[in-house]
Parts: structure tokens; C-alpha cells; sequence
């Protein structure tokens, strides 16, 4: 018995999605952030002088020139991370690493970002007469 309340054809299978890789879907969401004008590692807003989002070549402050921004060597590879220590004691820093950092690509910090809120100028490559980061309003 056909227990159909109309008579319909079965409908045609859902078209196979292609899924993105975690590595993507975290880029777009990153890229959604910095739209929204959110910093990708943070969540937090952005630092009042922080460089455009979508012009790299815009000055201002960003990761790239800020002193928490430290490449960490591990065996043969680099990992850029943010080493900001927030209100860890010595001793959590110390026992438990600094709190933005984990063992993964989430929390690796691209150069071009716009600055969070916990920017302090410094690039530790450079010497301290280097340290100058740019005022966008000043410089126009
Ligand atoms: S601006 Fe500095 S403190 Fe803020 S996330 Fe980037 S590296 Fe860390």
C-alpha cells in the first residue's frame, strides 16, 4: 500500500559539495573577521592605528611590527606566533607557554595583519632606532 500523499517523483539526489580543507575555511574566517574589523587571532577589536586590512601596503601598526611577534624554530621549520603574555603570572608563562600559542596553524600570525589592542612597536630582529612604526595620520 502506498501511503504517498501525492504523487511525486523520488526528488534527484543532492549534488555532491566539495569540501574545503581546514586550512580554508580558517582563511575565510579569518578574512571575515578583519572585514568586521576584528582581529583574526584575538577576536578582539582592532588597535586604534592599526594598518588597512585590504591594503598590505598601507602603513600603520600591524603583527609584522609588533614585538610580540616572535618566529619560534622547531626542528627544520618556522612558526610565526604571538607570544603576548596577557595576564599569565611568570609562573603560568613559564609552565604553560604563552597563552596565544598552541601546537597548531590556528594560531600562527601572518605578518600583514592589522594590530590588536595589545601592539607594542618592536621587531626584536631589529635595533631599537628601528622600532618606529609609522602614524598613518601624521604621514598624510
Ligand atoms: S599585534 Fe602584536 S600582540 Fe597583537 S596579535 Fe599581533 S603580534 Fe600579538
Amino acid at each position: 500500500m502506498d501511503l504517498a500523499l501525492f504523487d511525486v517523483e523520488a526528488p534527484p539526489p543532492a549534488a555532491p559539495t566539495e569540501r574545503e580543507s581546514p586550512g580554508v575555511r580558517r582563511t575565510k574566517r579569518q578574512a571575515d573577521m578583519l572585514s568586521r574589523g576584528r582581529h583574526p587571532l584575538t577576536g578582539q577589536a582592532l588597535h586604534e592605528q592599526a594598518a588597512a586590512h585590504d591594503d598590505r601596503d598601507a602603513l600603520g601598526r600591524r603583527c609584522g611590527n609588533c614585538r610580540w611577534r616572535q618566529v619560534l624554530q622547531y626542528r627544520t621549520r618556522s612558526y610565526p606566533k604571538c607570544v603576548f603574555p596577557g595576564g599569565s603570572s611568570a609562573e603560568q608563562y613559564e609552565t604553560l607557554g604563552p597563552p596565544r600559542v598552541s601546537h597548531g596553524e590556528a594560531s600562527d600570525v601572518r605578518s600583514w595583519w592589522p594590530a590588536c589592542r595589545d601592539h607594542e612597536p618592536g621587531d626584536t630582529r631589529l635595533p631599537g632606532s628601528m622600532r618606529w612604526v609609522p602614524d598613518p595620520a601624521v604621514m598624510r
